[in-house]
């Protein structure tokens, strides 16, 4: 008889539900299942590749040391000796972990405990570093609590869905299938998409905003102070449940129209359009991804745009609000575990003598961090100096995906010991490394995953495991034992930790930030259905909705507005002087690890490619299908160039996924700068300047 396990989708942060089948020969199939509220059945054509991506091809099955075979006990032996070594002799700060949206919850609430209250840094960071940090910081100051207020059910009951740096249509292909069905059933619903490119997002937008790249602090500065001009701020609400919001006008009435326009590289009517459509829909659902967050303004766009919704009170009520779209599957369990290097498990504060004082009593630890640890390019950083001795990075590709992504390969060569986990055996980053470890893929392991809306579903194995590979969470535990911390670390199975982690968030009134998902048995994980948090009340049956009660999470109960002042935007330079912009492409994740191997996947978009806009493309004397070189003062690439009028003349864009067991010369991230957001630490991957020519082999 043919098994269906009830799973989810391990790519985007959408988190679809997914039917894996096998049947009874062992031919593995997948559809989207109907009954998660995520998807309702839809999936997109990588949820549906899935089953193309499952084969042993390529796979880590067994430990290494040294590129040799090795048993488990003596990899995990040495990587305890290693660790254990390095903070003997240079302190905890000289180690660090290097971790992933792709973990499950049960993996990084481990590396977070192991790392933060038994070695006692805080060096532990994350991939999604680069993916939605900036919205983590922006929430913070806005809000008190990195809290997510959006739901997906909010963008079908929007008069107005607002998509800003969001190409939902490639990025959260599921949700835009939402999006499109609402928008068809519900002709006045109204889609603005703002953007330098004209994506496929654009098909359904009734306005496109080309933007200047980093344009939207602008953008919505102005419009805020229009909602002023126009009389549609919500002053009671403001009153009563906002601070700041004098400082925000006085820095949004700073700038004429005619700045905002310059500023913007949107026409005055345009913004006037646009301003008024705003100013006059209640119901407005703002979505930002990674135009957003992946800037140097990042943290303040998210404020900015922040404030218009506090402004008019368009928060906390169906159909409006802001909404931070997560890129990977579980970036947002990760952030309730504390799995970044500037936060506590539990939504909890490291700054904080009094969260640091609970979570160290919860856990019952020797230590506990006393300060934020190193972000992560940062962390590379003091790889590259010598200052980290021992790095462990968890299902990621950081020689591939970092910025400056040449200078990160050099630091991770150079670094003392450097351990990876990893599902396949020959990544760009695992080639480097003294011990490999074998970790569950997809369909072997179990545990849980939160997407973009909070709802945390569970992904669960349905495949043998293959040769010698264990759960993430096993190898932690291993080490953590190996390393002394015996009994903190002894868990049999991902429900006991998942018990754990929601125990915490219950624990001495932690909840209190609503994050309390309350007691979980072994039958209630196993038999576990979607759900969101904060938690219904019993007996209720709608879930709970932040700021309903207009009360937020700094102390006195109210909302910050943020000044937001104008950044410089234009990164060209007479040497350098097109914008790059990089980004996904629709049928590809991440590094290609998994999607590569889907040869229907691989036909949407066979080449890393350079897209240019027509006029560009004749001053440089570049002919469609060229072979082009992009350069920086960091690295270049090697594309095929592709010319189109989506892109906006000045500009180049090209995807971040190929690297180079795909291509030669094609890892896009060499040619990235390492600059950062101030507030948040997240890479700028979309407005840097780059020069390019026509390649021609000599
Ligand atoms: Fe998977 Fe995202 Fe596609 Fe859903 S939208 S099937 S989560 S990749």
């Amino acid at each position: 008889m043919p098994v269906e396990t009830k799973t989810t989708c391990p790519y985007c942060g959408v988190g679809c539900g997914v039917i894996a089948t096998v049947a009874d020969d062992g031919v593995v199939s997948v559809k989207g299942d109907p009954d998660h509220p995520a998807n309702f059945g839809r999936l997109c054509s990588k949820g549906s590749a899935l089953a193309e991506t499952i084969d042993l091809e390529g796979r880590l099955l067994h430990p290494e040391i040294s590129g040799r075979r090795a048993a488990w006990d003596e990899a995990l032996d040495l990587v305890a000796s290693s660790f254990s070594k390095a903070i003997a002799e240079h302190g905890p700060d000289s180690v660090a972990f290097y971790v992933s949206g792709q973990l499950l919850t049960e993996d990084y609430y481990l590396a977070n405990k192991l790392m933060k209250g038994f070695i006692g840094s805080a060096n532990i960071d994350t991939n999604s570093r680069l993916c939605m940090s900036s919205s983590v910081a922006g929430h913070r100051r806005a809000f008190g609590a990195d809290t997510v207020p959006g739901t997906y059910e909010d963008m079908e009951l929007a008069d107005l869905v607002i998509l800003t740096g969001s190409n939902l249509a490639w990025c959260h292909p599921v949700l835009y299938q939402r999006l499109a069905a609402a928008k068809a059933a519900r002709p006045g619903m109204k889609v603005v998409v703002i953007d330098p490119r004209r994506t496929m997002s654009a098909d359904i937008a009734d306005m496109h905003l080309a933007i200047r790249p980093d344009g939207d602090v602008a953008l919505f500065t102005g419009l805020l102070a229009h909602l002023s001009d126009s009389l549609a701020i919500d002053r009671a609400y403001v009153q009563n449940h906002t601070v700041g919001f004098d400082a925000a006008m006085q820095t949004a009435r700073a700038h004429s129209l005619t700045e905002i326009a310059a500023a913007t590289g949107v026409t005055i009517a345009e913004l006037i359009s646009f301003y008024e459509l705003f100013e006059r829909t209640e119901k407005t659902v703002t979505c930002y991804s990674q135009g957003v967050n992946q800037s140097e303004s990042g943290t303040d766009k998210v404020n900015a745009i922040i404030n218009c919704h506090l402004a008019t009170g368009r928060i906390g009520r169906p159909g409006m609000g802001p909404f931070s779209l997560t890129g990977q599957p579980n970036a947002m369990g990760g952030r309730e575990v504390g799995g970044l290097a500037n936060m506590l498990a539990a939504h909890m504060a490291i700054e904080s003598a009094e969260d640091r004082g609970r979570v160290q009593r919860f856990w019952g630890s020797p230590v506990i961090a006393q300060k934020p640890g190193l972000k992560a390019v940062d962390m590379f950083r003091a790889v590259a100096d010598g200052s980290i001795k021992a790095l462990w990075i968890m299902a990621t590709n950081p020689v591939v995906s970092m910025p400056d992504a040449g200078a990160v390969e050099t630091a991770i060569k150079a670094c003392p010991f450097v351990v990876v986990s990893d599902v396949m055996a020959s990544t760009d980053t695992a080639r480097h490394a003294h011990v490999l470890l074998p970790s569950l893929g997809w369909g072997e392991k179990d545990g849980t995953v939160t997407n973009s809306e909070r709802r945390i579903s569970r992904q669960r194995g349905f495949l043998p495991v293959p040769g010698q590979a264990r759960a993430d969470w096993w190898q932690m535990a291993e080490v953590g034992r190996r390393m002394g911390f015996g009994a903190a670390f002894a868990y049999r199975n991902p429900s006991e930790i998942f018990a754990e982690h929601a125990a915490l968030s219950a624990f001495e009134n932690a909840g209190s930030r609503d994050f309390d998902i309350g007691g979980i048995d072994r039958d209630g994980y196993d038999g576990m259905t979607p759900f969101q948090w904060p938690k219904a009340e019993a007996g209720k049956a709608e879930v709970t909705r932040f700021f309903a009660n207009g009360r937020f999470y700094h102390e006195d109960g109210k909302a910050r507005l943020i000044p937001t002042a104008l950044p410089q935007t234009d990164r060209t330079s007479a040497d350098y002087p097109l914008t790059l912009n990089t980004g996904r492409v629709r049928d590809q994740w991440h590094t290609m690890t998994r999607t590569g191997k889907s040869a229907r996947l691989t036909a949407h978009i066979a080449e890393p490619f350079a897209e240019f806009h027509p006029r560009d493309a004749q001053a440089l004397g570049i002919e469609s299908a060229d072979l082009v070189e992009l350069e920086s003062p960091h690295g270049k690439v090697l594309l095929r160039a592709l010319i189109s009028e989506r892109q906006a003349r000045g500009s180049v864009f090209a995807p971040m996924h190929w690297n180079d067991q795909f291509a030669s010369q094609a890892r896009i991230d060499v040619v990235v700068a390492p600059v950062t957001d101030p507030h948040s630490g997240q890479p700028a991957s979309k407005n840097m300047g780059v020069r390019a020519r026509r390649f021609e082999a000599k």
